[in-house]
């Protein structure tokens, strides 16, 4: 599909979008995005960063964009579903919980097909934007009770079996980074 610009260079993404495109949700690859943020959603409709899709971004190596979809995916699920009442649905921190959460057991599931790439980088940079002290409330609030799940504990056991067995640690360059994950 030519207006899905640089798609093609993240495959693994590709592929999610593709399962989620055939599942009947919209994802739009975009060369304008607020604030030029790497995914976002808006209703049934999700949106990627035409740029950070190049790969060419040396802090946005695919397997963190592939969280970045699983994450905006778990939003439109969770306002999607007909089992969360309006009320959880309109609370900022319920919303970015279930976007976390999502995107953490998506990864786990991948970890388990033998791609523990995305685990990996989810369980990275959660850490770190749990410890950075610069989030919205609302973010915070959804950091704090995701770090309370078991599934959190888990994640970070499982990650620290991976390292022990060798797989290298994530390594960050240096420089501006998006302050959401
Ligand atoms: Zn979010």
């Amino acid at each position: 599909m030519s207006d899905d610009l640089h798609l093609s260079a993240m495959p693994k993404v590709q592929r999610l979008v593709e399962k989620a495109r055939s599942d009947g949700y919209t994802v739009i690859i975009s060369k304008q995005i607020i604030n030029n943020e790497p995914g976002y959603y808006k209703g049934r409709t999700i949106f990627l960063g035409d740029n950070y899709l190049k790969g060419e971004n040396p802090k946005f190596p695919e397997d963190r964009m592939v969280v970045v979809f699983l994450h905006e995916m778990g939003h439109v699920k969770f306002q999607q579903s007909p089992y969360e009442p309006n009320e959880l649905k309109s609370n900022r921190a319920a919303d970015e919980l279930a976007a976390f959460m999502y995107s953490l057991n998506e990864s786990n599931r991948m970890a388990d097909e033998g791609d523990h790439g995305p685990l990996m980088m989810a369980v990275h940079y959660i850490t770190k934007r749990a410890q950075s002290g610069r989030q919205l409330p609302a973010y915070q609030q959804a950091l704090d009770t995701l770090m309370g799940a078991p599934l959190w504990s888990e994640s970070v056991a499982r990650v620290e079996r991976l390292k022990l067995q060798g797989v290298p640690d994530i390594t960050e360059p240096q420089g501006w980074d998006w302050p959401r994950m």
